[in-house]
């Protein structure tokens, strides 16, 4: 589809085109009024330029469960020890305050194209004239037999999505024994964030060789070869974490969840 006809059956959908313009903004009506669903970087992001685009003309309202943002990049560093969560977290005070949006602290459960609304989780709904979509992505633990068991107990951490697990996950390295495994597997690409599990296995090693010399990091990866910066990544490891990092390709991904002694 040419980018033409995107923006045409985006419009006719009432929805908003990925990629935002000054000229999109532009070409709204003043009293118009933008619905953005999600505040992570894509989100709050559209919502602050369309407000600043229309010379804070359009009204915009940034639906979002969370009271606070926290980054997803860098969160490695958290797991690493030389970030704390805190330095990861923002506030959405200053899309209210500073650019006008009205954060609307809720869930959006259904869209209504037609009468153009979003229903909100807590009750009501709110109509829009142009709706951006932008709620992420999401882990769908049921794909692999017995890890939202796993997850559940705090067993096995995932820390992709920055927050709570991600500290959980830092604790869990802490409490570790030296001369334990932190294994960590890799899914076929593409995935989101390519070299963010190689980004992770770097700093994990870069707080064993610091506070545990004798624990591995273990890569098993579903790909053939590191998917992002293969030779940064592998010289990085052979310089600094020979006997820590061990990196295994062509791994299979698991269908069910089983201790790493079966691995
Ligand atoms: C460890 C790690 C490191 C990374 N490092 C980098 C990096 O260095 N550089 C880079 O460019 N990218 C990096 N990424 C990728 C980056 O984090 C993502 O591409 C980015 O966060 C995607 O932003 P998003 O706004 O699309 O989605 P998200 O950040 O997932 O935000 C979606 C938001 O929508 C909200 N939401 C979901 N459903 C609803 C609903 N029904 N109603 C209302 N709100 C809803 C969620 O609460 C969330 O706040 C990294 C990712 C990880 C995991």
């Amino acid at each position: 589809m040419k980018r033409r006809q995107l923006l045409q059956a985006s419009f006719a959908l009432g929805c908003a085109p990925s990629v935002l313009s000054r000229a999109w903004a532009a070409n709204l009506p003043a009293k118009a009024q933008v619905v953005v669903i999600g505040g992570g970087y894509g989100g709050a992001t559209a919502a602050k330029y369309v407000r600043l685009f229309s010379d804070h003309k359009i009204n915009v309202l940034l639906i979002e469960p969370n009271a606070q943002f926290i980054s997803c990049p860098m969160s490695n560093l958290v797991i690493g020890g030389s970030k704390s969560l805190a330095d990861l977290t923002t506030s959405y005070d200053a899309l209210s305050s500073k650019h006008g949006v009205t954060v609307v602290r809720d869930k959006a459960t259904a869209i209504d194209p037609q009468k153009k609304t979003v229903t909100l989780q807590n009750g009501g709904s709110i109509s829009y004239d142009k709706l951006v979509l932008s709620p992420g992505v999401d882990m769908v633990f049921d794909s692999i037999e017995g890890l939202q068991a796993a997850n559940a107990s705090g067993q096995v951490l995932q820390a992709w999505k920055a927050g709570p697990e991600t500290l959980a996950l830092r604790k869990q390295l802490e409490a570790m024994p030296d001369g334990g495994v932190y294994a960590l597997t890799v899914p076929e690409a593409p995935y989101r964030c390519p070299p963010g599990p190689y980004e992770r296995a770097s700093q994990v090693a870069h707080y064993f060789k610091q506070a545990k010399p004798k624990s591995k990091v273990l890569i098993l990866d579903a790909n053939p070869d590191v998917t992002s910066k293969a030779g940064l990544f592998k010289k990085f490891w052979s310089d600094n974490y020979k006997d820590i990092i061990e990196y295994r390709p062509h791994r299979q991904q698991p269908l069910v969840w089983h201790p790493l002694s079966n691995l």
